[in-house]
């Protein structure tokens, strides 16, 4: 099934339910460099066959680095890729964080498309325009915004996945259900990660989902003025929690997630929702406890470059399927990291 996707730069071609090899037929792959990382190709580098050349990136979020970036343009070079060339990522989200940039800003912007292999490559981090890389231990500091020519999602490659990547992947998934869509919400808790893994019908439908859910609320908000804010749902915490706890960032978010629902109870939100969150992440191997230490993730908050004054910005939630921001001051963070440090030891 085809989709073409208008942002205000470009349209986007979103193809799904097509696999690689066949979608590999439509390419002009004398044009194509393939750009991968290691563990991709370690499983997939027949499918690269016959393209120009394939560039293969060190795995690892350590490696989203301006030297990853210099080393693929020395390899572009070293192929001669001009200006007709078309840069085709195929990873998760380290991949095409890198290759959207890349093709951004060699010879001032070539072509490009994604192949998304992870979950949350298929959900989130290939759409949106969004590409860059880390600097200096601050995440995705250089970076532009540009979309790419094509987005396919070929579910067969999922099958080499690990199943903690499918885990973290699902983190952003509940977390639209939480934001946008109550049937999905329902989907999620009356199915766990073995029914995704197993049923490609059901993936596939949930895919397109979550991406139309991503399309819409980029489209609505391409300079995240607005409604794109809400993406940050279990984020703010979930980041303090990533650095301190140093723990998987889907898992933080998913603990990030069930603070912002005690958070929210502050403003009215029902019980219920945290224990139905608790329950659809158990589904899907995420932890719903964690060690907090509460200071420390006080003190990390507190340099959220998010922060205004003695609040900041935070996404709550008013019933499943409706967020909104609210500027909440530090001590009432303070006051949900407690009441979810309580009711998880209840
Ligand atoms: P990742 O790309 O690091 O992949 C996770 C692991 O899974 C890696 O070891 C990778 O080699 C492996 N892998 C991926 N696909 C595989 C497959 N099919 N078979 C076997 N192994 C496979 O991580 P991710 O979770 O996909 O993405 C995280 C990155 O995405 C972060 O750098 C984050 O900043 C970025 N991101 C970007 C956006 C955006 O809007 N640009 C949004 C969210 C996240």
């Amino acid at each position: 099934m085809r989709q073409p996707v208008e942002f205000s730069s470009q349209v986007v071609e979103y193809v799904y339910d097509t696999s690689f090899s066949e979608f590999k037929k439509e390419l002009s792959v004398d044009w194509c460099i393939v750009i991968t990382d290691e563990h991709v190709h370690q499983y997939h580098s027949h499918l690269f066959a016959g393209v120009k050349s394939t560039i293969v990136l060190r795995a690892g979020e350590e490696n989203k680095t301006i030297d990853a970036v210099l080393s693929t343009v020395e390899q572009l070079l070293s192929v001669e890729t001009d200006r007709q060339g078309l840069l085709v990522g195929v990873g998760g989200g380290l991949v095409t964080d890198i290759v959207g940039f890349v093709a951004s800003v060699y010879m001032r912007g070539v072509k490009f498309g994604f192949v998304p292999t992870s979950i949350l490559g298929m959900v989130d981090a290939s759409i949106g325009g969004k590409n860059g890389v880390n600097y200096k231990l601050q995440k995705n500091l250089l970076g532009t915004i540009n979309q790419p020519q094509f987005i396919l999602f070929d579910t067969e490659l999922l099958e080499t996945l690990p199943v903690e990547e499918w885990s973290n992947g699902f983190a952003e998934v509940i977390k639209y259900g939480c934001l946008y869509d109550v049937e999905l919400f329902k989907n999620l808790i009356n199915n766990n990660i073995n029914s995704y893994r197993s049923d490609k019908q059901l993936l596939s439908t949930l895919l397109k989902t979550c991406a139309d859910w991503k399309n819409k609320v980029v489209i609505e908000d391409e300079h995240e003025a607005g409604v794109r804010k809400l993406l940050n749902f279990g984020h703010t915490v979930g980041h303090a929690i990533e650095t301190v706890n140093k723990i998987p960032h889907g898992h933080a978010v998913g603990i990030g997630m069930l603070v912002a629902c005690k958070l929210s109870e502050q403003f009215g939100l029902s019980e219920e929702v945290y224990h139905d969150l608790k329950t659809t992440l158990q589904h899907y191997h995420l932890p719903t406890n964690a060690m907090l230490d509460k200071l420390a993730l006080m003190n990390v908050l507190q340099m959220d470059k998010k922060r205004n004054n003695e609040g900041i910005d935070f996404i709550i939630l008013k019933q499943v399927g409706q967020a909104e921001v609210q500027y909440v001051t530090f001590d009432i963070i303070e006051q949900a990291i407690e009441d979810f440090i309580n009711a998880s030891n209840n």
